[in-house]
């Protein structure tokens, strides 16, 4: 197993004779790209990695293989870094990732690797790996180099976490602000913001001992220690940190031997003055199943969640990250993405990707028609759908009325306009054809519905009040 390879300590060391037949290669290579599905998404996953081979490990390279130069350039300058990162934290020896196109098959159909020149690497990205190679840290997952606070948009649904996060890069340890507890829903930046925190702990000439790792990482880790009857070490090296940053908690729910010495790790450290940073997906009193000691300590620093993205941040997300990219994305596309996606960030990011990708491969400017060509299943799997009977629910609530009088055959002036608007919205925000709609309002004829369109349609020209009250019904109804 791989567990029992682990040298804990030392700087880890290549395995000799680890190939492609290895199982601890292939359990590997399969939990990375589990991992990087997990962190794109099935559609980005299978747009741009399903075809990825791996095809030797050659000393402290891993040799990863895909069909075309399109694909091997973009994964390189999307996924590269990422690539690397998960290989190395793997710690089976692998330093560097070449992906390479495969070549055509040889006469007697065996493939033969070819190499292929490494493009230079940027300087920063040298930095990064010489950052992440503190062998002090040799235990811990290195860092994506794109997670720093630079990268980090601010808006009013994560601004207290920054502000915490960034006060505790440039103050560790101080009272109030340990532990620091960031939670919040899937892909809307804690990951991101630990990482920023921990490279700038890291900065050259600090010297510090900063160590980020996973909770599943921090487990394994135990559990490997345990088995090679190495858990003193394990333990001194946790607490020979400066600052101790375990990510994704809820995964510790369960594990309670785990848990137990994440507790002790944990207070050995505070009453040492060392600051510890932990994210999860919910608040310490929501994470049921941890033990109470251990909640009730989490809580004592300061706890600060990252809200689900609102309409603005998405935006500013977007244009920055399409001016990162360099390409120019129309405000029109990034408004229709922003309205469509809303789910987290990484989707978000993901299909912003697949535009640019897309506009790069065939030379063409990105438009509100090519993002909706290319975007189409993701869109499609985001279209919210809204259905008849809850746009009758809502007008009926708006409107004070009955939702039976959606259906009923009342003509009073005030049961007639609110029906009028539910099956204005209807047709706005539904696919249903006008008969259809007919029949979800008491089986009247589609004459009426088209009626009812006009009629409300007129009046919002008229009056401006009115037509309020129709675009707030819905926007309550979009979102
Ligand atoms: P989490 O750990 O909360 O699931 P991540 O930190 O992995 O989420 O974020 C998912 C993706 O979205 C990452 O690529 C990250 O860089 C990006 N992201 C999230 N929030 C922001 C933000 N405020 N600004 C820029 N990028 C962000
Ligand atoms: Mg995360």
């Amino acid at each position: 197993m791989l567990m029992q390879q682990e040298d804990l300590g030392s700087t880890s060391p290549a395995l000799s004779g680890t190939g492609l037949d290895s199982p601890d290669v292939t359990e590997a290579w399969a939990r990375i790209r589990g991992r990087l599905r997990e962190e794109i998404g099935e559609i980005e996953y299978r747009t741009w990695m399903r075809q990825m081979t791996l095809a030797a490990i050659e000393g402290e390279e891993a040799v990863v293989q895909v069909p075309s130069r399109f694909l091997r350039d973009w994964l390189r300058s999307q996924y590269g870094d990422r690539l690397r990162a998960l290989w190395q934290a793997e710690n089976l020896g692998v330093r560097r990732v070449d992906i390479r196109v495969a070549p055509a098959p040889a006469p007697d159909g065996e493939a033969v690797p070819r190499a292929v020149p490494e493009a230079a690497r940027p300087a920063e990205a040298r930095a990064a790996d010489a950052r992440n190679a503190d062998p002090r840290n040799d235990w811990a997952a290195p860092l994506d180099p794109r997670f720093t606070f630079d990268s980090f948009v601010v808006g009013k649904p994560n601004e207290f976490a920054y502000a915490c996060a960034r006060r505790v890069a440039e103050k560790p340890a101080s009272p109030g602000f340990n532990p620091l507890f960031l939670y919040g829903g899937v892909g809307l930046g804690k990951t991101h913001l630990m990482h920023s925190i921990a490279w700038a702990l890291r900065e050259p000439g600090l010297d510090r001992s900063v160590a980020y790792m996973s909770a599943e990482k921090f487990m394994y880790r135990f559990i490997a220690a345990l088995r090679s009857q190495s858990t003193m070490e394990f333990k001194e090296s946790l607490r020979s940190v400066d600052v101790l940053m375990i990510d994704d908690l809820q995964f510790l729910i369960g594990k309670d031997n785990t848990q137990e010495e994440f507790f002790h790790t944990f207070n050995a450290l505070v009453d040492a003055g060392k600051q510890i940073v932990v994210s999860a997906d919910k608040s310490p009193s929501d994470l049921s199943g941890l033990e109470d000691r251990l909640r009730t300590r989490l809580g004592c620093g300061m706890v600060a969640d990252i809200h689900a993205t609102t309409y603005e941040l998405r935006i500013s997300i977007l244009e920055a990250k399409a001016q990162a990219a360099g390409i120019p994305v129309p405000a029109r596309v990034l408004e229709y993405l922003a309205h469509k996606i809303t789910s987290n960030v990484r989707e978000l990011e993901g299909a912003l990707n697949r535009l640019i990708a897309h506009s790069g491969l065939f030379g063409r400017p990105v438009t509100l028609e090519s993002c909706q060509e290319v975007l189409h299943d993701i869109l499609r799997a985001h279209d919210r759908r809204v259905t008849i009977e809850e746009i009758q629910k809502r007008v009926a609530e708006h409107y004070n009325m009955r939702l039976a009088d959606m259906s009923s055959a009342r003509r009073a002036r005030n049961v007639a306009r609110p029906r009028q608007v539910a099956m204005y919205l209807a047709k706005q925000l539904t696919s249903r054809s006008l008969p259809e709609i007919g029949r979800k309002f008491g089986n009247r004829d589609h004459t009426t519905v088209m009626h009812a369109v006009a009629k409300v349609q007129e009046l919002m020209q008229q009056d401006a009040g009115f037509a309020e009250d129709v675009e707030l019904l819905r926007r309550m109804l979009e979102t």
